[in-house]
């Protein structure tokens, strides 16, 4: 593909760049004398080695299709390495480069006192005439030296800015736990994302070369007969994201929309598209975040570093009510064509309290499909009934709500199932009624989930029961390309029988493609899309909208989840916007003819 040769070509010159950076620290020196016929320990007695490292660049990110998405830029930093009698050359440094004296003298004055032979950073990120005004005048630098690192940049500014993370220097506290693992004050460490969970794949092993100086401490040029180590640039990441498919999930949330999207391959697990938003660019930690900058995202009300995906836990509404119908199915307290002693009228009283259905003139007397289909709530309230807490709980812990799912991110929370334990607790014994049963079965009251857990389990649904554990890890090849590593497939059994599954699968697609279902605006012409709405209620705001779905209905290639906070009706903003994911996915894959963007008209 022309792409694929587009990037490769661009991730060879990426690498050749590096190396000629690398080789221009090299050529004054080695234009220089050339000192022979010593061994380290002569040099090291007259105190004339500096053993210099030389870093590694850190590996590349790729997209499943092949677009590198986090790449490595060399970049030039002025180190003063001299122990002793460095304020001269600090000095005629400052001026160079136009930066106060007094207070990079300050801060040398200050590293030193925690790390006293450790060399320090006084200048990082030069601009290339930086660098040659620097060259120029290294005579008068003793002490000093020109080095490079590996910097990370983001090509796609804030595009997946939370899967992949961000790195930035390495704080006095994170050297002293990692010094013993080779890092040194003001390097790169993964702090987020991908980034922190690949650390050690990523970033290489540096390598090292001694260089003679004289007696001022100005380096003289390299030591041929000291063997040079050289760096082995970090291992490349190919991720299982389709990188236009995550292009796409990312445009999805404009005018300031916050909530999460998350497309998953249910066959195997494999990540497609993960969307947090707002996001952030990552580019402003790896060039050294500025105060204003940390403190303008920090504290953001909109929390654009947090990854709503994996870290926000929702009250998951209407689209919880096949795990509760599930529950009823497989318990045997109902069957899909009964209809349930009460029928709706828009309302149900228990104990003292009146419940609402959504629709205030009533569903009428509906079987389980109906009633997923128009998404009535007075019918799971009497499935709530039935079941109890413990019915639906446990129920949830069995397909695995309530834990992670093990996705290769950091900082996934597992959301929150309450059970009978839970709510004695909270609560106090028997001081709750039919009403807390009553709230779960429609997805509301104290359940929580996340949106990568709810389009995992939709998948899972759709999959027949078998639950992928999801992941982002494709594969890790070294940087002349071999295979190193490849994704490992883990799955396990949702627990709900086939029979079931096939009912619940029957009525999201009548949701999606049957008249007054709740989710048309996710239709597809030609393709059979299963799905369901909600509309869930939370205590900081107007309702949150969602919609989970997988597509084609009988062997499901992506699964979704959209979160929109505080956006109101799933049925009108989550599942158009989930409909374009799964449309333009299914035209990628060419399972559809088109990914034109119209909705098929109601039969
Ligand atoms: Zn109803």
């Amino acid at each position: 593909m022309a792409q694929d040769y587009k990037n490769s070509s661009r991730a060879a010159a990426a690498l050749i760049f590096w190396m000629a950076a690398l080789s221009v620290l090299l050529i004054r020196t080695a234009q220089l004398q050339i000192v022979e016929g010593a061994k380290y320990q002569n040099y090291a007695r007259q105190n004339r080695v500096r053993k210099v490292a030389i870093p590694a660049a850190r590996g590349l990110i790729f997209s499943r299709d092949s677009v590198i998405i986090a790449e490595s830029k060399p970049a030039f930093n002025l180190v003063l390495v001299a122990v002793r009698d460095w304020g001269p050359a600090v000095i005629t440094a400052a001026r160079i480069l136009g930066l106060d004296s007094s207070s990079v003298k300050q801060e040398i004055i200050f590293q030193r006192r925690a790390y006293p032979k450790d060399p320090v950073s006084i200048a990082r990120n030069l601009a290339p005439e930086q660098v040659a005004l620097i060259e120029e005048h290294a005579d008068k630098l003793p002490g000093l030296r020109l080095a490079t690192e590996s910097r990370r940049q983001a090509p796609f500014g804030s595009y997946a800015s939370h899967l992949i993370g961000y790195t930035s220097e390495l704080n006095p506290r994170e050297y002293e736990r990692l010094k013993e693992q080779g890092y040194r004050l003001g390097d790169f460490l993964g702090k987020g994302g991908l980034e922190k969970k690949y650390e050690d794949l990523l970033r290489g092993s540096d390598g090292c070369e001694f260089v003679e100086v004289d007696a001022k401490g100005r380096e003289q040029g390299n030591i041929p007969d000291l063997e040079r180590l050289e760096p082995v640039p970090g291992v490349n990441l190919y991720l299982t994201i389709d990188w236009k498919l995550q292009q796409m999930a990312e445009s999805l949330f404009t005018d300031g929309m916050q909530g999460a999207a998350v497309a998953v391959d249910p066959r195997t697990g494999q990540v497609l598209a993960l969307v947090s938003s707002p996001n952030y660019n990552p580019d402003l930690f790896s060039t050294g975040i500025s105060s204003d900058n940390w403190n303008r995202l920090a504290g953001d009300p909109s929390f654009p570093l947090w990854d709503r995906a994996i870290r926000s836990v929702y009250p998951p509404g209407s689209t919880f009510k096949v795990f509760t119908a599930a529950a009823a199915l497989d318990s045997g307290l109902i069957n899909e064509k009964q209809l349930l002693p009460k029928s709706c009228h828009g309302s149900m009283r228990i104990g003292n309290r009146v419940f609402k259905c959504w629709k205030p003139s009533g569903h009428g007397s509906l079987n389980l499909h109906e009633a997923i289909g128009q998404s009535c709530d007075v019918y799971f309230y009497q499935l709530g009934q039935m079941l109890g807490v413990q019915g639906i709980s446990d129920l949830c812990l069995k397909v695995g709500l309530g834990s992670e799912t093990g996705i290769d991110l950091p900082q996934e929370v597992p959301g929150l199932v309450p059970t009978v334990g839970w709510y004695e607790k909270r609560l106090g014994r028997g001081s709750w009624g039919g009403g807390v049963p009553a709230n779960l079965s429609i997805g509301q009251g104290e359940l929580l989930v996340t949106p990568l857990q709810m389009a995992v389990m939709y998948g899972a649904i759709g999959n027949n029961g078998a639950l992928f554990q999801p992941h982002l890890f494709l594969r890790a090849e070294d940087y002349t390309g071999e295979l190193l590593e490849k994704e490992q497939l883990k799955s396990h059994q949702l627990g709900i029988s086939l029979n079931t599954l096939a009912i619940i699968k029957e009525a999201l697609a009548g949701v999606v493609n049957q008249p007054g279902g709740t989710g048309g605006s996710a239709r597809i012409y030609g393709v059979e899309v299963a799905g369901k709405t909600g509309t869930s209620q939370n205590p900081h705001g107007d309702d949150h909208s969602w919609f989970v779905a997988f597509a084609p209905k009988n062997d499901p290639v992506i699964s979704v989840a959209v979160v929109v906070e505080n956006a109101g009706h799933g049925s009108a903003v989550a599942a158009p916007l989930a409909g374009k994911l799964i449309r333009q996915y299914l035209a990628q894959q060419g399972i559809t003819k088109d990914d034109n963007q119209k909705v098929a008209a109601a039969p």
